[in-house]
């Protein structure tokens, strides 16, 4: 599909959360040609997973889905789902991707939603895409499933199929833009987090997926342990991050979604003891500190300037020790939580890009600094507003005439 007319493009977009969402958006707006390139079952990112948003605390899907719809329906916008970019050659004006579709066991084109695979699955494997996605269709993790083929038999439009392969297709485009987010990295290697040692010491996606309105629990703030209402949750910030050991950076959004999520809990359970345990508050954006002073101001929310040393499930299991110090006061302190939610593991998915001058492979994901533009998280750790304004940018760059 690359392009003749100069006026015209076409350009390839790497990842279809928020910033690559946009950014195809601006370009199909303004008369471009886009190919989409997402590795997941449908487009939204990590915001498909997100509860409440801030600095708004609106429903976070709901815009989103408007987008999503709108890339959708815009045939200006080809989207490939499930896909990723495998080699990127530059050629006379332009690049040439190859781009790998996995091999997926329902045809979304084929799937009426009817839920007749997720009802015949033994092993619960079926299930709908997302709550809310545009058009809904169910998946199956075809890794996970025996040999039943229940699905098949029951399927009344032929989608379901385990023996399709993945697909290459060759693609042409005038420019690139990488817009391939983000990814916790574990806080396994860390022991002093105490993550994986217990069910409710959680990370910030892991707690924002849990107590979702439209999730599994359907907005409950329980534990995952015994589903019971937690009497106390710690929000431990810079967890894994501004830490040579892991992340050096600070992952810059959580301080504001620990504010967030603390504040749900306490507007659904003001009983709820929360505490954020901060290094320093970074609210930087526009009605961000005027969003935590709510905390400051008495809400109920506690904030504590401190950094844990050790985060332990106790002995009987029921409930977590933390050790921690409060810089202010400088008293040190163990204190016993009902549930720990770590914020700070935040990685762009590019992990190691080319040093600054270094010669760029045109293979692997190291050919991206030479070819694309990037925006949003994979660029740096962006909110959403701010990746959405990096994707104009990233846009408007790649459609200004260089020649
Ligand atoms: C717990 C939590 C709460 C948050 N709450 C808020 C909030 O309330 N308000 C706010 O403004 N921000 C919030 N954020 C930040 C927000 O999630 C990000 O700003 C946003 O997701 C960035 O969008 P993105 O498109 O850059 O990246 P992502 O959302 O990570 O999307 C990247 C997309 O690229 C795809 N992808 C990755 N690699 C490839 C590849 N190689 N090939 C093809 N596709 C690929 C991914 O599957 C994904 O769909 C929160 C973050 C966390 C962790």
């Amino acid at each position: 599909m690359q392009t003749t007319d100069k006026k015209t493009k076409t350009v390839l977009v790497v990842g279809g959360g928020v910033a690559g969402i946009s950014a195809a958006l601006d370009l199909a707006g303004n008369g471009h040609r886009v190919h989409l390139v997402e590795r997941g079952y449908d487009l939204g990112g990590q915001v498909a997973k997100l509860d409440k948003f801030y600095p708004t605390d609106h429903c976070a899907f709901c815009p989103l889905w408007t987008e999503i719809r709108r890339c959708k329906e815009d045939e200006a916008i080809a989207i490939h789902p499930l896909s990723r970019v495998e080699t990127l050659e530059q050629q006379p004006g332009g690049y040439r991707a190859v781009v790998v579709q996995s091999a997926c066991v329902v045809d979304p084109s084929l799937c009426i939603n009817c839920g007749r695979c997720e009802t015949a699955c033994p092993k619960s494997v079926a299930k709908p895409i997302w709550e809310h996605a545009y058009p809904p269709v169910h998946v199956i993790d075809g890794n996970r499933c025996g040999d039943c083929r229940a699905c098949v038999e029951v399927c009344p439009t032929k989608a379901i199929a385990f023996d399709r392969e993945e697909q290459r297709v060759a693609l042409d485009a005038d420019e690139v833009i990488w817009a391939a987010g983000f990814d916790e990295v574990s806080l396994a290697p860390m022991k002093e987090y105490g993550w994986g040692t217990h069910p409710d010491i959680l990370t910030s996606l892991e707690f924002e997926a849990w107590k979702a309105e439209a999730g599994d629990n359907q907005g409950k703030i329980i534990r995952r342990s015994d589903g019971a209402v937690p009497r106390s949750i710690l929000f431990v910030q810079c967890a894994g991050a501004r830490d040579l050991r892991l992340l050096p950076h600070c992952s810059a959004v959580c301080c504001m979604h620990a504010l967030k999520q603390a504040q749900w809990v306490k507007r659904r359970h003001p009983d709820i003891d929360c505490v954020i345990l901060y290094t320093d508050l970074r609210t930087v954006g526009r009605d961000y500190y005027e969003y935590a002073l709510r905390d400051f101001n008495g809400n109920g929310v506690r904030l504590v300037r401190g950094r844990s040393s050790l985060i332990t499930p106790l002995p009987d299991g029921n409930g977590i020790a933390v050790k921690y110090e409060d810089t202010i006061t400088g008293k040190r302190e163990i204190r016993q939580f009902d549930m720990v939610v770590l914020n700070g593991n935040l990685q762009s998915s590019l992990a190691s890009k080319p040093a600054p001058g270094a010669r760029p492979e045109l293979s692997g994901e190291g050919f991206v600094t030479a070819a694309a533009v990037s925006c949003g998280f994979v660029m740096e750790p962006a909110d959403v507003t701010e990746s959405a304004i990096q994707a104009a940018s990233a846009a408007l760059r790649t459609i200004t005439d260089k020649n």
